[in-house]
């Protein structure tokens, strides 16, 4: 069952509001992030786990205040119902309401003359910070985009830009976004194909696909270079390779480039694979002497295939209409 990244922020969330509860601290009883422990702790109680399935259940109308307040605001390690009451509406997704609560507060109590502009400007402003990414303006978005930053403007972006390589990097090193060319390739992908490199003001640029970062390794098939496993699945030969240790996924890759094993040859790759996760480098080794030999002296010189990509650009058209460049997962 897939995580629900929404239900991890919501109870990021929820937890900066636990540990600001004055005299609530049990920092005690938990490992680090004990605010966080605590509160999937108390949703465990009521079978709520990380998964999209949980979330689902927890945003329903099937589960009420009444129920999780029995849970959170009684027995031990018991919260005050007003505070419960804010992570209640935290978890639920009503942090909207939430927060505009406690701005209408917080500026009633500071404020003397003014009150009521000063309301106006501060739920102004709430609403601003909580306009949903996909009313966000392209730029917006771009800008926004890191490494780091939340899921739901990964996937906005994705959207929009129909899954084309359209991200380019001023740095590819230190991984920043140049926005300016992003937006305008994330225009031009709703009129026509891209290119796989664009070209801007005399500079050229790799494009990547939303989400996708120049400084992640990815593994490529042992059998297969340039073609990256997702999950260690490789899609070309149709074959699972979790569980093959590194080295044996690197003996392996010394057996396609020597020839002496071949990925159209199912039944035998399969039968192969099988064997390197059972027994190991070592019985390859023994099956392929000569290929032993290689793997041997490759490794004392230092030259062994690292099956590692950093290849991680998008799967644009390639310039070259007779290639049609590889995909890349
Ligand atoms: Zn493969």
């Amino acid at each position: 069952m897939s995580t629900s990244t929404e239900l991890q922020e919501k109870v990021e969330k929820a937890a900066r509001v636990v540990e600001s509860i004055p005299g609530f601290d049990l920092s005690g009883g938990y490992d680090q992030n004990w605010a966080e422990a605590y509160i999937w702790n108390k949703l465990k109680q009521m079978q709520i786990g990380k998964d999209e399935v949980s979330h689902e259940m927890l945003i329903s109308d099937y589960t009420k205040e009444g129920d999780m307040r029995a849970v959170f605001c009684e027995g031990s390690e018991k919260l005050a119902v007003p505070w419960f009451r804010k992570i209640f509406a935290i978890l639920k997704g009503d942090a909207f309401k939430a927060d505009a609560k406690d701005v209408v507060q917080e500026t009633f109590q500071n404020g003397t003359l003014g009150q009521q502009s000063d309301v106006a400007e501060a739920i102004a402003k709430l609403i601003e910070s909580n306009r949903p990414v996909s009313q966000w303006k392209d730029g917006e978005l771009v800008a926004a985009l890191n490494a780091d930053c939340s899921s739901e403007i990964v996937s906005e972006l994705k959207k929009r830009a129909n899954d084309w390589a359209v991200v380019a990097f001023d740095d590819e090193e230190k991984e920043k976004v140049n926005v300016e060319v992003t937006v305008k390739m994330l225009q031009l992908s709703r009129r026509r194909e891209l290119p796989q490199v664009a070209r801007f003001d005399g500079k050229t640029y790799r494009l990547f696909e939303v989400g996708k970062w120049p400084n992640a390794v990815f593994a490529e098939c042992p059998m297969h270079e340039g073609v990256l496993l997702t999950e260690d699945y490789c899609d070309e030969c149709e074959v699972d390779y979790s569980g093959v240790s590194k080295e044996s996924l690197v003996f392996l890759r010394i057996l396609a480039e020597r020839g002496e094993v071949d990925a159209t040859d199912k039944l035998r790759l399969r039968d192969l694979i099988k064997t390197a996760k059972e027994k190991g480098l070592l019985e390859l080794c023994i099956l392929f002497p000569k290929a032993a030999f290689e793997y041997e002296d490759r490794k004392g010189d230092d030259s062994l295939p690292s099956l590692k990509s950093r290849l991680a650009a998008g799967r644009n058209r390639s310039q070259d209409p007779l290639n049609p460049g590889k995909r890349v997962y």
